[in-house]
């Protein structure tokens, strides 16, 4: 009876200590993970491609409907288009240079620098 009430107290212990590691080693990775994932981005940023904008066009990759085909339909759709040349109105910046402003806007907010001006 009394070697009973020893071992569950050890394996009482044992199970708080365990826990506890768990728990620091959670926290642990946790921020390492955080600290990866910050320099995953600022990566990103300073990609050419691969990253979330579209240096050749100037425009956040989701929205780059000349990289993107599939969203050119629903320019089109929109009437946002310019016919010259094949590319959305709102992202035709031989059209309307002014008009890059916005996205530029959008990059500064995300990563505080300037953005290349776009290739085309
Ligand atoms: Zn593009
Ligand atoms: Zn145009």
């Amino acid at each position: 009876m009394k070697m009973n009430w020893i071992l569950a107290t050890r394996a009482f212990t044992l199970t708080v200590l365990v826990g506890a590691l768990a728990l620091v080693g959670c926290s642990k990775s946790e921020t390492a993970t955080e600290g990866t994932g910050e320099s995953v981005a600022a990566t990103d940023v300073d990609n050419s491609h691969g990253g979330w904008w579209c240096v050749e066009h100037g425009v956040p990759e989701e929205e780059c409907a000349l990289c993107d085909k599939s969203l050119v339909a629903k320019f089109k759709e929109d009437g946002d288009w310019c016919k010259e040349h094949d590319r959305p109105e709102s992202q035709c910046f031989i059209c309307g240079p002014k008009r890059f402003d916005k996205f530029a806007a959008v990059y500064e907010a995300k990563t505080g620098r300037k953005p290349p001006q776009p290739e085309e």
